[in-house]
């Protein structure tokens, strides 16, 4: 199954049709009803269920059956023991007999268990370095950032690979040195973290000459994109992965698709307007923890435009953010969304540049926190914001600007979002 993971995500051209789409999916649900749910003391009972019909999941119940859910046998306690002691530790050796043990925090700060079986740790190698491998015959230098290290992340490396891990946890500046010594040829990190090492290579503080860079993990702005691309001179790939699995890749024209050579994602629309849409994902190759009829809080844009690269998964004009960082105002038919896109034209259609910004909503006031705003920026943007309202039909909430950029952790670094009510500091 590797081997043909590897060769579909390096040399397939895609599904040739939805039909195509439908009939892998059926098959593969066949089989998974078969082999895997079985073995499940959770779904054993369900099997004969479609796929809509089984328990509606989301971390939190996910977590809560955990123990019934999984088919390795493995208790949820002793899990989490496990997985706390290794992030505690830094050593993420720790095994389960051959199922590793990783936790994440998510964006919503539930942690969760995930597994992973030497199986599924080869499919997923096998996904990456088939779309993403630069050149198969020469060895590739890998500077992996992320939050937590996991042997799903290590079945990357073999002889073909030097692959190195940068602890997020650890200050970013401590890995400048070793990164520069390493000079990757793939550079894979959370777009933060690329977006400050591009900042860093354009002031002439790094000299990377990386030969693929990669965007996992959160939300890539078209500011941060561009930002990257500048700096690296090359385009920045992007893998929209949860826990729940690798949801969506770019392709090799770099366009966004749904994974569904792996998943079957559902949609539930949260705005017609748009077609913006929370996935329900089931996924077919994770046999350790069945992922099925699982909601995710992310919102996606379709687009409904063929791509070019002739494959007929689904594309996805870009990840909107996290359900709850939506913006909704009212208009005379309800509440309707308005997207990142719009405000970012309304940014970049201000006459003068503006080096940095924060759009957030509070209760029934918008923010505006504007850094390197010129005279006149603020009325221009005012403008700005009431047409687009107007276009949308909707009502412009009510305005306060702020100058230069509310303080804020790194988690914490969404342009554009949506906070409790509080009393804001100038
Ligand atoms: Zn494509």
């Amino acid at each position: 199954m590797s081997l043909t993971a590897f060769l579909h995500s390096r040399h397939g051209r895609g599904f040739a049709s939805r039909a195509r789409i439908e009939a892998h999916h059926a098959a593969a649900f066949r089989r998974f009803r078969a082999q895997v749910m079985p073995r499940s003391p959770f779904y054993r009972g369900m099997a004969d269920l479609p796929l809509e019909a089984l328990p509606r999941m989301d971390k939190a119940r996910l977590m809560a059956h955990f123990s019934a859910i999984n088919t390795c046998g493995i208790d949820r306690d002793r899990a989490m023991q496990i997985a706390i002691r290794a992030e505690a530790s830094r050593d993420f050796r720790p095994l389960i007999g051959d199922v590793s043990v990783g936790l994440s925090t998510g964006t919503s700060g539930q942690r969760g268990l995930f597994l992973a079986t030497p199986r599924e740790r080869r499919l997923w190698a096998a996904i990456m370095l088939g779309r993403y491998w630069p050149e198969l015959w020469r060895r590739q230098r890998v500077a992996f950032f992320m939050r937590a290290d996991n042997a799903l992340y290590r079945s990357l490396s073999n002889a073909l690979v030097r692959f190195a891990f940068f602890d997020l946890l650890s200050p970013f500046e401590a890995h400048l040195p070793r990164l520069a010594e390493l000079n990757p040829s793939v550079l894979i990190a959370p777009a933060r973290i690329l977006a400050l090492l591009a900042e860093r290579q354009a002031a002439g503080g790094l000299a990377l000459a990386p030969r693929r860079v990669i965007s996992v993990a959160e939300t890539l702005s078209p500011e941060d994109a561009a930002l990257i691309e500048r700096a690296f001179g090359i385009r920045v790939d992007q893998v929209y992965q949860a826990t729940e699995g690798v949801l969506a890749m770019t392709c090799r024209l770099g366009h966004l698709h749904l994974n569904e050579r792996w998943l079957r994602i559902d949609r539930d629309v949260i705005d017609r307007a748009t077609g913006a849409f929370c996935p329900i994902v089931h996924d077919f190759t994770r046999e350790s923890l069945p992922i099925l009829n699982y909601r995710l809080d992310d919102v996606l844009i379709p687009d409904p435009e063929p791509c070019p690269c002739g494959c007929a998964s689904q594309r996805i004009a870009r990840i909107e953010g996290r359900e709850d960082d939506m913006l909704w105002w009212t208009s005379a038919t309800g509440p309707r969304l308005v997207t990142s896109e719009a405000i970012r034209t309304a940014i970049a259609c201000l006459p003068q540049a503006l080096r940095d910004y924060r759009v957030i909503q509070r209760g029934a006031v918008l923010h505006l926190w504007l850094d390197g705003a010129a005279w006149g920026t603020e009325a221009a943007l005012r403008t700005g914001l009431a047409a687009m309202a107007r276009r949308l039909g909707c009502t412009l909430p009510e305005l306060a600007f702020h100058h230069g950029l509310p303080p804020e952790t790194g988690a914490k670094r969404r342009r554009i979002r949506v906070e409790p009510e509080t009393p804001v500091s100038r």
